[in-house]
């Protein structure tokens, strides 16, 4: 006879290797090998292969990649799933299942076909069996098999709350906490007192967004076991808790705004003011309205350092919601106000071409928009220029935020000079048609030129004769 027994284990996870490319592409797969002039791999829709000439160097070790998520938060939750210990006679299940580097269907089919006509014990074997597969396919990160081997070894041990709780963990692993919970809620019929099904739950109301039920889960889980995954689980949901009651709401047409206990409401409703009349300005100045209502976080330094972890030289931030350190203001200053439609114009630029901006367009725009120009910045521009070592647009596209300071300064110096010349010499129409195309899936470079006639070349000239015509002493 043979028991199925729930027991926390270590990390099952298995390890993905990376194929860094001749051109610096990076691939993230399992189970790379050369075979040939090939490399291979596998992914969750089967064995890829790539010549062996394009390939620079592979790198081995790392985590196995899952599938991406929305709630990529919830779904990244350290957790390990529920194991299964066998006692006797499963070894040879388990073996029979999986050997080789590979699943023995044959074998398994053989099982099933025992169990139909056979007792308790023949079905245990086909449940393990199925769930021998599952493990195999999780540690590949292929989780549809695994979850569809998992439910198949269900069907052969209906009431095991051990197959119960790894069918609802795969759904965890899935982001689909309600299927998740379903399992759960059966696995704890059989098993109330099961500190594993308590985690997985609490897992599940975190992911749904539901923090009191998960807190009660966590707690659960611990007063029945000690257990390090649960108490960071439960840190993180408290902290996360405590955060968001600290928050009071405001609302105004087109921005929700959140802000912490400890700013002022007075300071709030002044910031919301701001952001209307700033609002209607770039709308009619992009001729756009942003569908989807902005979200505004109003920080002490404080929790803006603790909760983003952002750089120490960027004052505020736009991340899909405009966040906004506002220690010791009791109103909107002018420096407030700038920052404020700064990262506004994100938000605008942001919805109208569906996330598809490059960095140099977002920051020579808002920083247009806050009101800045060239003048101080002009002649060091144009030196620059002249020595051939102005940066490409093309390389300015990407995120910033690894930038040393620097670098930063002239990278935002450079692309307002480039925003600038544009807007001086085209007006804001040539603005609204180059973030148009952008966002129906041109390069900014190809968008260039259908509304310039330039390209990023002309473009940098265009900029450092501006420059000079202007400024230049
Ligand atoms: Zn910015």
């Amino acid at each position: 006879m043979f028991a199925l027994v729930a027991l926390l284990c270590s990390a099952t996870a298995g390890h993905a290797d990376t194929i860094v490319l001749k051109n610096g592409r990076r691939i993230v797969a399992l189970n790379v090998r050369e075979e040939g002039d090939k490399v291979k791999y596998e992914t969750s829709a089967g064995e890829l292969s790539i010549p062996k000439s394009i390939v620079d160097h592979i790198e081995k070790g790392g985590a196995v990649p899952m599938g991406d998520s929305p709630a990529a938060g919830a779904s990244n939750l350290a957790i390990t799933p529920p194991a299964i210990e066998v006692t006797s006679g499963g070894s040879e299940v388990e073996s029979g299942a999986v050997h080789d580097g590979a699943i023995d269907r044959e074998y398994i089919a053989k099982l099933e076909g025992a169990a139909r006509g056979g007792g308790p014990r023949a079905n245990g074997s086909a449940a393990l069996a199925h769930h021998a597969a599952a493990q195999f396919e999780l540690s590949r990160g292929d989780m549809e098999h695994a979850l569809a081997d998992e439910r198949t070894a269900l069907t052969f041990a209906p009431e095991e709350p051990a197959l119960l709780m790894n069918v609802a963990y795969l759904h965890l692993r899935r982001s689909e906490y309600k299927q998740s919970l379903e399992y759960l809620e059966r696995a704890r019929r059989v098993a109330p007192e099961n500190a594993d099904v308590a985690k997985l739950a609490g897992w599940a109301y975190y992911g749904m967004n539901k923090m009191d039920q998960a807190v009660a889960e966590w707690k659960r889980a611990l007063a029945l076991r000690r257990d390090p995954e649960v108490q960071a689980a439960l840190d993180k949901a408290l902290r996360d808790k405590q955060e968001e009651e600290s928050y009071k709401e405001n609302e105004s047409s087109h921005f929700t705004l959140r802000y912490s206990g400890a700013a002022e409401p007075a300071l709030a409703r002044d910031v919301l003011r701001t952001l209307e009349s700033h609002f209607s300005a770039i709308e009619s100045e992009l001729n756009f309205t942003p569908p989807d209502s902005i979200g505004v976080v109003l920080y002490t330094q404080q929790a803006f350092a603790d909760i983003t972890r952002a750089p120490g030289w960027v004052g505020a931030l736009n991340d899909g919601r405009i966040r906004v350190p506002v220690q010791g203001l009791n109103g909107v200053t002018p420096e407030l106000s700038r920052v404020l439609k700064h990262e506004l114009t994100h938000s605008f630029v942001g919805q109208k071409t569906r996330g598809r901006a490059p960095t140099w367009v977002q920051e020579g725009l808002a920083q247009w928009m806050e009101g800045k120009r060239s003048g101080e910045n002009a002649d060091d521009l144009t030196q620059i220029y002249k020595d051939g070592h102005a940066t490409s647009l093309g390389r300015l596209e990407g995120p910033w935020m690894g930038l040393p300071s620097d670098a930063a300064a002239y990278a935002y110096a450079w692309a307002l000079a480039n925003m600038e010349c544009i807007v001086r010499a085209g007006g804001m129409g040539d603005i609204e048609r180059i973030l148009e195309r952008i966002g129906s899936g041109s390069s900014t470079e190809a968008a260039l030129r259908e509304v310039l006639h330039s390209d990023y070349n002309d473009l940098m000239q265009s900029t450092a004769d501006y420059l000079r015509k202007t400024y230049g002493r």
